[in-house]
C-alpha cells in the first residue's frame, strides 16, 4: 500500500461545490420536525464471528428526531440492511 502523501482527490472538490438549495431537508416521518440529534445503534458482534474472539459492541451513529426521538426509516435501513 502506498502511504505517501497524496493530492486531494477530485471527488472532494466536487462535494464542496454541492448546492444545498437543491437538497431536500429531511423531516421526521412522525411529527414533521426537521432538527435531528446524534444517536447510536449498537451492533453486537457475536464471539464466533468477532476477530478478537470476544463479543464486540459496535456503535453506529444515526440521527433521531429532536422532538419525538424517532430514527428515520431510511437511516434504520442503512444499519439493519
Ligand atoms: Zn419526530
Amino acid at each position: 500500500m502506498n502511504m505517501k502523501a497524496q493530492k486531494p482527490l477530485p471527488q472532494a472538490q466536487t462535494q464542496v461545490q454541492v448546492d444545498l438549495s437543491d437538497a431536500d431537508t429531511m423531516k421526521c416521518e412522525d411529527c414533521g420536525n426537521s432538527v435531528f440529534i446524534p444517536a447510536y445503534f449498537i451492533k453486537r458482534l457475536s464471539p464466533i464471528v468477532s476477530p478478537t474472539g470476544k463479543e464486540a459492541l459496535i456503535p453506529i451513529q444515526v440521527y433521531s428526531c429532536g422532538n419525538c426521538g424517532k430514527v428515520p426509516e431510511k437511516l434504520k435501513q442503512d444499519v439493519e440492511g
